[in-house]
């Protein structure tokens, strides 16, 4: 590369990537061909509109790539649709929130500290600006989403639009469910599958295609793509959902992005992508049962999903802000996280948010992630022991050596 400045600092990040263990449930390593779609000529290209239906010339092949994107979304989902344009998770809700809401409408999401994201209705995104954001918490007991709850503020509430789905929810979410209170209250339902994609893709989730009126989601997370979005829905959302997102709320599609986008959708159907997702779900396990025998509190218990949620304060009295720094100190990155009912302020957390998606690409197996457990117990429950983290860090290195990013 011919600028030395960037180019050094990303050949930095790829060491730090490298000799790292990489537990922050949102990320993931790609393969190669993604890799190379993403970088590829195709970032050079204006194509502002759809598939045979352009305001630039010369898109030829780029419409036939986004084509193949399309196709293949909605086989992978067993969708009706896809719009394959968003360049992000937040632009796909987004676009949904301004296909089928005006300014003020009455909105239910899932609460942030419950496990909900940003644009689920935060007073400082768009999400919580632009509409009347309620929300539904988790059961205090159970830590899981109490659907009596749930109905009962849809009915006080009366929302137009119900969302579900969440950043840091171990459990799996009853689409079923959700679909039938919106009916009762006659609110549409969108579902946010951001971060169970990957699972939901081969059948390790219930899917919330067949419920939902728009499915979201981002294509980074597990279900192992580049960096994007998504949107999935009905037929007859089509036209409505598709004028939103473009000329709506976006310019040129990033049509790099799209054929990235495309090669992961592909890789998501062949049967590795399976045997991947059901590794994945195992090393959560490891890595719950290590954690638990070292007397940390799992929040709701354990987890069905890639993800788990630690309570450190009540675990070893440090917040998720302290944890995270410490572990980064001896190569583990995560990152801190809100746990249900925080008495801590968000800069602080009472717990740290673990995924198993991204190591399980680099090919850990469950011996591993039993291991990554230990060394975070240990690390946690010494965090003045200088000499401990340095002898921590060599078990890191010494895991993740010879390990690629993606096989
Ligand atoms: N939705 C959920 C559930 C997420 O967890 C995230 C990101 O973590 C997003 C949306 C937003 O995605 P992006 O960061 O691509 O905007």
């Amino acid at each position: 590369m011919k600028d030395i400045e960037i180019g050094q600092l990303i050949a930095k990040e790829k060491e730090r990537q490298l000799t790292h263990i990489e537990l922050i449930a949102s990320e993931n390593f790609v393969s190669d061909d993604i890799l190379e779609a993403a970088g590829s000529i195709l970032t050079n290209k204006y194509a502002e509109g759809y598939p045979s239906k352009r305001y630039y010339g010369g898109c030829e092949y780029i419409d036939q790539i986004e084509t193949i994107a399309i196709e293949r979304a909605k086989k992978l989902f067993n969708a009706e649709h896809a719009n394959v344009q968003p360049h992000s998770g937040s632009q796909a809700n987004m676009g949904v929130y301004q296909a089928i809401l005006n300014h003020g409408d009455v909105v239910l999401g899932m609460d942030l500290s419950a496990g909900g994201h940003l644009t689920h209705g935060h007073p400082l995104s768009f999400s919580g600006i632009n509409y009347e954001f309620h929300s539904y918490k988790v059961d205090p007991i159970t830590e899981c989403i109490d659907y009596d709850e749930v109905r009962n503020v849809a009915l006080k509430y009366k929302p137009k639009l119900i969302v579900c789905g969440a950043s840091s929810y171990p459990r799996f979410i009853d689409f079923k469910k959700f679909k039938e209170i919106a009916d009762e209250v006659g609110a549409y339902l969108m579902v946010d599958m951001a971060h169970i994609a990957g699972l939901v893709a081969v059948g390790l989730h219930p899917s919330p295609v067949p419920y939902a009126d728009f499915v979201t989601s981002t294509t980074h997370k597990t279900l192992r793509g580049p960096r994007a979005g998504l949107i999935l829905c009905k037929e007859k959302y089509k036209d409505l959902l598709d004028k939103r997102i473009f000329p709506g709320i976006q310019g040129g599609p990033l049509e790099h992005i799209i054929a990235a986008k495309a090669i992961c959708f592909k890789e998501a159907m062949n049967v590795d992508f399976k045997v991947y997702q059901k590794q994945v779900l195992d090393n959560v396990q490891a890595l719950i049962k290590s954690l638990k025998e070292e007397g940390f509190r799992i929040v709701s218990g354990g987890s069905d999903n890639h993800l788990l949620l630690v309570d450190v304060k009540k675990s070893c009295g440090i917040t998720g802000k302290k944890a995270e720094t410490i572990l980064d100190t001896i190569n583990i990155t995560c990152n801190k996280n809100s746990i249900p009912f925080d008495q801590e302020k968000p800069a602080y957390c009472s717990g740290i948010r673990l995924g198993s998606a991204a190591m399980t690409t680099r090919g850990f197996n469950c011996d591993d992630f039993y291991k990554v457990g230990k060394i975070i117990a240990k690390c946690l429950k010494n965090i003045d022991d200088k000499k401990l983290h340095e002898e921590l860090k060599q078990e890191v290195l010494s895991l993740v050596k010879d390990k690629p990013l993606h096989k």
